[in-house]
């Protein structure tokens, strides 16, 4: 997972909750060939004002799944639900920084040793340096470019400059995590985005599921529009 500068082809994770649930099997037989990965929120009320998914949907989607699933676990304890994820399937484990303070190498331990890739969240308010001391550890790096709680947020610019940093920390220091972006990756931003160096865009409605209401034509929309907005080859 170390090779991406941010010139390399870009990597959609679509993200399940915006998904159509009624036609889930036939959504996977189009995604499983069109995106790279998948992403999976889980909101406890707690963290934020919502409620979505759970292990058991990851399980679910992991027999359907050709790709690999990343969770994004917006919970007040995450470790409360490592066990039960472990279990299902997923391919990566993505807690919020602001969760796992108190126990945060032990949480990357557990997550590790499991066979499971590491990932981490940062909200908007949150820097860069809250997470220097284990970014060493860390596979997928994902900063919010929403405030976290409900798909449609408005982007945050001042993410820009963050993002740069990611990349600018992982060449001095020689890390090898990727840059996740999770929020109104669309049209109007993937360019801000992919100057700013994301590599990994994980896509909701107005990216990818409410471009068109056949999902082989949302994405193509989807490629289309990453392709106009930034001038790369896809
Ligand atoms: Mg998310």
């Amino acid at each position: 997972m170390n090779t991406l500068q941010g010139k390399q082809p870009p990597l959609f994770s679509a993200s399940l909750m915006c998904m159509n649930m009624l036609e889930m099997k036939e959504q996977f037989r189009v995604l499983n060939e069109r995106v790279q990965m998948y992403h999976v929120d889980i909101m406890d009320g707690h963290f934020c004002k919502n409620i979505t998914l759970s292990p058991d949907f990851v399980k679910v989607c992991a027999s359907a799944a050709k790709r690999p699933i990343d969770v994004h676990l917006m919970v007040e304890h995450p470790g409360d639900f490592l066990d039960q994820l472990i279990r299902s399937g997923a391919h990566c484990i993505s807690p919020h920084a602001e969760t796992i303070n108190v126990d945060a190498f032990r949480t990357i331990d557990k997550i590790k040793s499991a066979g499971c890739r590491m990932g981490v969240v940062l909200n908007p308010s949150t820097p860069l340096s809250y997470v220097a001391h284990y970014l060493n550890h860390i596979d997928l790096l994902t900063i919010m470019t929403v405030d976290v709680g409900y798909s449609g947020g408005k982007f945050i610019p001042e993410m820009l400059e963050k993002i740069r940093e990611a990349v600018r920390i992982r060449e001095e220091r020689g890390l090898h995590y990727l840059i996740q972006v999770d929020g109104a990756c669309n049209a109007e931003n993937f360019r801000a985005m992919d100057e700013a160096g994301a590599e990994v865009y994980v896509v909701g409605n107005t990216g990818l599921f409410a471009m068109d209401p056949d999902l082989e034509r949302a994405a193509d929309i989807l490629y289309g529009n990453f392709a106009r907005e930034t001038g790369r080859a896809l």
